[in-house]
């Protein structure tokens, strides 16, 4: 995550139900749009306590809507945040996926070029790139340990520390590639995001994009209503996306809709494209998405559908009126608590692996890490798809936990 200063903090819970913020159109600036879905996480410790998901009647983009002001994004990923990153462990599933964007990028590259990954976490991405012959490779990420790990490798890959605004990086057009990839989709105001970033790039640069794709939502078996989480507010299509770049004087070289896996069995979403900057660009006429509506539609649906058989589920735990532990206080727990029965059960404890979560409270009801202070006739209700059997695994055999467990998915 780029963008977001690091000085400033403030308190979320003295203002995350005021000042909310009605945004316009993040791709063409129009304040006409309608409310297709609503989305409610009342009990949520984070950024947001909820949006409508909007479509912009000119061109068709789909966003969240109203928000609150900039300072509680910068709060909530400076402190709450998940991105934590694992430096000598990346993910499998990372992997492939920085295996599947080095390939797509390569094609347009001089092995000379000047590559800066904004938000560029563990710094994955560049590794792959490195592998592929680069030499000029930089990132940008909030944490100093990303930094410090590459300063210590005495690789050719530089990490600089902070957030776009704020940091120390040179500036003034200076690199030929720019990715952000996961990025756009967490950005409040993209247009003055883009700005900045194009400050960065070279007269006749590239910029790399990377976001979940609305188009293919429904196949992101992840759990209901998952896309529209706590931190994901633009919904991009390849249309939308290539609109949003027309209007920043970019020319499309190539896009892709691609699938990823996430985790076994698990596929997410995803559109990537690459751009090339033309500062006479001309014909930066705005084509409506007609196929985000369609594809935000049958998205709902299925994820009702979900929800339906979950409430199924939790109407029997409710009826047996016995305590539970609630395993996992993410965007999927949240919309639960709303929307099901999870909100009336007899909820014992939340248990999270989080550190930034434990010791808060939900509904004043403390989360803690798995420990020996659990009761082991109370039964256990898993709170995630992506994550159900891991997190199951990890209670039978790391914890050796002998508690009944209750999944809300088949597996
Ligand atoms: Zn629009």
């Amino acid at each position: 995550m780029a963008g977001i200063p690091v000085d400033k903090v403030v308190d979320i819970s003295e203002t995350r139900e005021e000042n909310m913020l009605e945004r316009v159109c993040p791709v063409c600036s129009s304040g006409q749009h309608y409310s297709v879905h609503s989305v409610n996480f009342e009990d949520n410790i984070g950024l947001l306590s909820g949006y409508n998901v909007v479509a912009c009647s000119d061109c068709g983009m789909v966003f969240a809507t109203p928000l609150p002001e900039p300072s509680v994004f910068e709060h909530y990923y400076t402190t709450l945040s998940k991105y934590d990153s694992s430096l000598e462990n990346i993910s499998i599933y990372d992997q492939e996926r920085f295996q599947l964007i080095t390939k797509f990028i390569s094609t347009f590259l001089k092995n000379e070029t000047r590559v800066l990954d904004l938000g560029c976490g563990s710094g994955g991405l560049l590794r792959e790139l490195k592998k592929f012959g680069y030499t000029h490779l930089f990132g940008l990420d909030p944490s100093k340990a990303v930094a410090d790990y590459y300063e210590g490798k005495k690789s050719n890959i530089k990490v600089f520390t902070g957030y776009l605004e704020t940091c120390e990086i040179p500036r003034e057009n200076t690199y030929d590639l720019i990715i952000l990839e996961a990025v756009l989709e967490h950005i409040p105001d993209v247009h003055a995001f883009l700005g900045n970033v194009l400050k960065l790039l070279s007269k006749d640069g590239l910029l790399y994009i990377g976001v979940p794709n609305l188009w293919e939502f429904k196949k992101c078996n992840d759990g209901p209503f998952q896309q529209f989480s706590i931190e994901h507010i633009n919904y991009f299509s390849s249309v939308s996306l290539n609109n949003l770049m027309n209007e920043k004087n970019l020319s499309m070289l190539s896009i892709e809709q691609i699938m990823l896996p996430g985790a076994p069995g698990i596929f997410a979403s995803g559109i990537m494209g690459i751009w090339k900057r033309e500062i006479n660009k001309m014909n930066n006429k705005i084509v409506k998405d007609n196929y985000g509506l369609e594809a935000l539609k049958d998205y709902i649906t299925l994820s009702m559908m979900m929800l339906n058989n979950i409430e199924e589920i939790l109407k029997s735990v409710k009826q047996n009126e016995r305590e539970i532990y609630v395993w996992g206080t993410g965007t999927h727990t949240f919309r639960l608590l709303a929307a099901t029965s999870l909100g009336t059960c007899n909820i014992k404890a939340f248990i999270d692996m989080n550190p930034h979560y434990v010791g808060r409270l939900v509904r004043n009801i403390p989360i803690k890490l798995p420990g020996s202070w659990l009761d082991s006739s109370t039964p256990i209700l898993i709170s995630s798809k992506i994550a159900q059997s891991e997190i199951e695994q990890y209670i039978k055999t790391d914890l050796k936990l002998s508690n009944p467990i209750i999944k809300l998915y088949r597996d």
